[in-house]
């Protein structure tokens, strides 16, 4: 089932500018249906966020791809994800190769979501708490990717990244957020790159909103 659907939306998401084949593929292999409620799973293909409960929603898969994109994957990298969610981005992540962990600070949330990489075998290491304040005995890492929408961005998490390791994360107002991609270079220094005009829910804790 959703095979077609599955090769349609690769389709799309190369027709508006994902190049990445490691990122297509993974898109094109991994179940977006098995991260969606049961009631709107015949949503699951088009192009679009959907909600997952608890006012929460799982991204665009075209937002998803980009960031992916944006993380400049080539080897087995070891990657930090805050915000788990419907746990769909850390799987298209696990399913590249690539070493994940994830954050998630809604504990309904995180709950339902371990529960649904154990039944599809998904080895992603997951923890309940501020994600804005990054992973600290794991780090250093490879990249960070935020999956919510943040008024500034934490320090903590830069300093959680390794040499050459990439930061992506929305910055912004509660309305639209800039993509923000932040590298460590060789000498330590940051740089950074801004991809306007997109919309996250907020990332809330001690270095994001203090409400929702
Ligand atoms: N990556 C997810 C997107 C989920 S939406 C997916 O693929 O479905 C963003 C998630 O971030 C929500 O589940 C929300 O509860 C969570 N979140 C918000 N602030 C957070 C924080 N400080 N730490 C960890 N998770 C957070």
């Amino acid at each position: 089932m959703y095979k077609t659907d599955r090769k349609l939306l690769v389709e799309e998401l190369e027709n508006n500018g994902i190049v990445d084949p490691y990122v297509l593929k993974a898109i094109g292999e991994v179940k977006r249906e098995k991260f969606i409620p049961e009631a709107i799973k015949h949503y699951a293909y088009k192009d679009v966020a959907l909600p997952i409960g608890y006012g929460q929603t799982i991204s665009q898969p075209y937002t998803v791809a980009f960031m992916t994109q944006l993380l400049n994957l080539k080897e087995k990298s070891k990657i930090l994800e805050i915000g788990t969610g419907s746990g769909y981005q850390a799987a298209l992540l696990f399913n590249m190769g690539m070493e994940v962990y994830s954050i998630e600070r809604n504990i309904s949330i995180f709950s339902d979501t371990l529960k649904l990489f154990d039944q599809l075998r998904i080895r992603v290491k997951c923890k309940c708490g501020d994600g804005t304040l990054g992973w600290k005995d794991q780090a250093p890492f490879d990249g960070i990717i935020v999956t919510a929408g943040s008024p500034v961005v934490p320090t903590e998490l830069k300093n959680q990244l390794s040499i050459n390791g990439k930061l992506v994360i929305p910055v912004g107002d509660k309305e639209t957020q800039m993509l923000k991609v932040i590298t460590k270079e060789d000498d330590g220094l940051f740089s950074e790159e801004n991809y306007p005009q997109f919309k996250f829910v907020p990332l809330i804790g001690r270095e994001g909103w203090k409400d929702a």
